[in-house]
């Protein structure tokens, strides 16, 4: 099986009814570029840059982290890169920073919550960022967003230090598309507000459904509910990928879930246009899909959305999918 799915190292995402799909990668490191162009991503879906933040006495800083974007975006050679800004709080320390013990830090003071707050952290970053989009086809998404009013601020801070960086000669790009993590079930339920707004969704269910489910991600006690196939997580899936396409916007997603072999036939009826992985999974996927017809996932889709169980949902996949 290995074999045949090494053929497909340069081919398309293509369904055997001809509609094409993004296959991405979620990188941690520039040194995961290798992985990626060996299992064919055709594009970088979500890089995590916190692991630039990590392991070290003290913060990155701009030349530092200006490095590690230009290498990853050269790296791709023009194909897309997701970058996603700080995303630390949770489960992800950073000792340095001093921060005080929360009681709940998947709640807490987090990923965008802190870069608002903490604002020469993030300007840094966007500084770094912005002086690399000329080097590839760079994509910005911020983390964690929760209210429309958080993406307003961070954008606004993107766009002043772009300002910055304009009035200093030094040259940015002018077509970085800028987007969000949908993994928060309030950002998810408004979906078509965003849409406005920004110029493409990438979900997060490694969090949403952690938070839809309360239940918390790391807590082996209460694994029995992340439920990835649970009708209520699709259709929050759902609402974000038709909210983006009603505005001409593209809706990746850059959990766990989008490598899953039993959700990938469900996600694709649903119109998920970019499915962001381990850069592992990508060739098994591909070939997965190559196998499908969006026209029958469509229906399989709308038949799952109707379902009250994910035992049901499982079972409904099974019965049309040979996986
Ligand atoms: C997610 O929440 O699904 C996600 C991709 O982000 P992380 O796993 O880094 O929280
Ligand atoms: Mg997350």
């Amino acid at each position: 099986q290995k074999a045949e799915w090494a053929k497909l190292v340069n081919e398309k995402t293509i369904t055997a009814d001809n509609h094409h799909v993004e296959l991405a990668a979620n990188i941690g490191t520039p040194k995961d570029l290798k992985g990626v162009v060996e299992n064919g991503g055709e594009a970088v879906g979500l890089y995590r840059t916190e692991f630039l933040y990590m392991d070290r006495d003290q913060l990155p800083t701009e030349e530092e982290q200006f490095t590690a974007y230009k290498a990853v975006l050269e790296g791709m050679e023009g194909k897309p890169v997701v970058v996603r800004t700080l995303d630390i709080g949770g489960d992800k320390e950073l000792p340095y920073l001093n921060l005080p013990k929360e009681m709940n830090p998947f709640l807490g003071f987090r990923a965008i919550r802190l870069c608002l707050q903490e604002q020469d952290i993030f300007r840094t970053q966007l500084r770094a960022l912005l002086r690399a989009s000329v080097y590839g086809n760079l994509k910005i998404m911020f983390p964690m967003i929760a209210t429309l009013v958080e993406f307003r601020e961070a954008k606004a801070i993107l766009e002043e230090e772009r300002q910055k960086l304009s009035n200093e000669g030094v040259q940015v790009s002018e077509n970085i598309e800028l987007g969000i993590m949908v993994e928060i079930p309030s950002t998810a339920v408004i979906a078509h507000q965003f849409a406005k707004e920004v110029d493409f969704f990438s979900i997060g269910t490694n969090d949403l459904i952690q938070y839809t489910m309360a239940a918390d991600r790391m807590n082996q006690q209460v694994s029995y509910l992340y439920q990835p196939y649970n009708p209520s997580i699709l259709r929050l899936v759902k609402m974000v990928i038709d909210a983006a396409h009603k505005e001409g916007k593209w809706a990746g997603m850059c959990g766990e879930m989008a490598g899953d072999e039993t959700a990938i036939p469900i996600l694709l009826g649903l119109g998920l246009d970019e499915f962001s992985m381990s850069a592992t999974s990508i060739l098994k996927a591909r070939s997965l899909i190559r196998n499908l017809s969006k026209s029958d996932m469509e229906a399989l889709a709308s038949k799952v959305l109707e379902m009250g169980t994910t035992e049901e949902v499982i079972e409904a996949v099974n019965a049309a999918v040979t996986l």
